[in-house]
């Protein structure tokens, strides 16, 4: 497997630090909205990589953090005269709905900064101890950026460039910066703040320390793969290689993953501009599978336009393979268990071969779009071959490749069996009769069952009702 490595700008064998694990850490949004469709894009792209790694038999350690302490998190919550832990909680829960209905698995640890103070302020300290950080007068601390030889390496930008094009370095405190090029680990509290002890002042991290922390505490002091947007190249994901490279004495991560923009009506995202989408908009007029599939079809690394007429295609595209599979289930159901014939014993090891170009495809920088391509190519051999005469050895074994190919996808291709009504009152049956008996677990679990069908109770008097949500 080959990824393309920001750090050498090459596409690099891929050798995880143990043989079967991989470690990847994917930095999470900002809690303080909804997410939109641009924030969706790592989620889906990186999720995918996740899983396919799964499916090669490798032990994923996924981490993605939840930013839950900002700006604009504190601001919305004095909008609201709410503490900002409500908007993080808040947008925390949305943010979880929206991956689940993408299917984007969870990860094995979603850490939130505010939980993650403690070994902050200790890598923090560490910093300090070693002469790459410093603290000014009013309690700021500051990494000493030239203190770190190596950098600009992910970037590619060198230090003196950075200087004279760094007058928008200079924040707020740019007095007490011994360099312009120095950044914040930590800054003093200000009225109407969260803030939290530290030995240098009351206040509170900067946004970069928070991932060279997460990363080392779930993950060790070197991991596999780091990723995110390209937008976090520079300054986030240099500034998080100084911090843990300074701290730990050990190269960060050995591969670093970006996923390129996404544009909407070739023009980049704007909420003032009236271009912009939240993930829940979308859902308001596709299911967002298509959202995912649409997203699938682009390399991760090109930038990504989205209009409604690609998402009309997407939609066609995810139904063809949706209604082939539905077919193909028709079919099973109706046609006798005989076995394989030689013939179709020749067909399914022929359709091998867009498992294979599904696999190479993958393998080369996760190229989705010829992956996607591959499974078009299997559908379209399925709907060719598969005919009401056809075994259902077979048309199972057809049926069972397109749906592992778009499962390491993440695509749901596949109808849930619908529970039935007779079905349903039998349960509802039972849960009265445990309720009778005080078996209040019992009823309990069979209510959960209903739920997890989108069946819902609602007990009247005239007994036990039930609809579907
Ligand atoms: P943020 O909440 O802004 O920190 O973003 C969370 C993740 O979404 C980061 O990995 C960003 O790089 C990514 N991201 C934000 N906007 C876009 C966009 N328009 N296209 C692709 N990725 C984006
Ligand atoms: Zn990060």
């Amino acid at each position: 497997m080959k990824v393309f490595n920001t750090l050498s700008r090459q596409k690099e064998e891929f050798v995880p630090l143990q043989e079967g694990k991989v470690s990847m850490y994917v930095c999470g949004p900002t809690v303080y909205n909804l997410i939109h469709i641009g924030n969706a894009r790592p989620m889906i792209i990186f999720d995918t990589a996740r899983r396919y790694m799964e499916h090669k038999g490798y032990e994923v350690n996924y981490v993605s953090n939840f930013t839950d302490v900002d700006d604009k998190i504190i601001k919305k919550a004095n909008e609201e005269g709410v503490d900002p832990s409500v908007i993080s909680e808040r947008y925390i829960a949305e943010c979880r709905k929206d991956m689940e209905a993408l299917n984007v698995k969870e990860a094995t640890t979603h850490p939130k900064a505010t939980q993650e103070i403690d070994g902050m302020i200790e890598m923090i300290q560490t910093l300090i101890d070693k002469g790459h950080a410093y603290v000014a007068q009013d309690g700021t601390v500051y990494y000493r950026t030239r203190s770190f030889q190596g950098y600009g390496k992910l970037s590619h930008k060198n230090l003196d460039d950075l200087r004279s094009g760094g007058r928008s370095l200079l924040v707020s405190g740019e007095d007490q910066k011994q360099d312009p090029l120095d950044f914040v680990l930590w800054k003093p509290k200000k009225e109407g703040e969260p803030y939290w002890e530290s030995p240098w002042c009351d206040g509170r991290p900067g946004w970069h320390i928070e991932c060279s922390v997460m990363s080392k505490k779930y993950l060790g002091d070197q991991i596999d793969i780091h990723a995110g947007g390209e937008d976090l190249i520079f300054p986030h994901h240099e500034n998080e290689i100084a911090q843990s490279e300074a701290a730990n004495d050990k190269e960060f991560a050995k591969y670093w993953l970006h996923n390129g923009f996404l544009n909407i009506d070739n023009k980049k995202m704007s909420k003032s501009a009236g271009n912009f989408f939240t993930v829940r908009d979308i859902s308001e007029k596709y299911d967002l599978q298509v959202l995912r599939f649409f997203m699938l079809s682009a390399h991760y690394r090109s930038p990504l336009n989205f209009s409604a007429d690609l998402m009309e295609a997407a939609k066609n595209g995810l139904d063809r393979i949706v209604t082939s599979v539905s077919n193909l289930n028709y079919l099973m159901d109706k046609v006798q268990d005989t076995g394989m014939s030689a013939q179709e014993k020749a067909l399914t090891e022929e359709a091998q071969v867009f498992i294979k170009k599904f696999d190479e495809a993958m393998d080369d920088d996760f190229n989705t779009a010829d992956a996607v391509s591959a499974i078009f190519e299997l559908v379209k051999f399925a709907n060719t071959h598969v005919t009401e005469q056809s075994g259902k050895a077979f048309i199972q074994a057809m049926k069972d490749e397109i749906v592992m190919l778009s499962d390491i996808c993440g695509l749901i291709v596949e109808k849930k069996e619908e529970i039935l009504d007779t079905e349903i009152e039998a349960l509802i049956q039972e849960r009265q009769e445990a309720r009778k008996a005080k078996n209040f677990a019992r009823a309990d679990e069979i209510r959960d069952t209903l739920a997890a069908q989108g069946i819902i109770l609602e007990d009247t008097r005239e007994g036990v009702k039930w609809k579907r949500a």
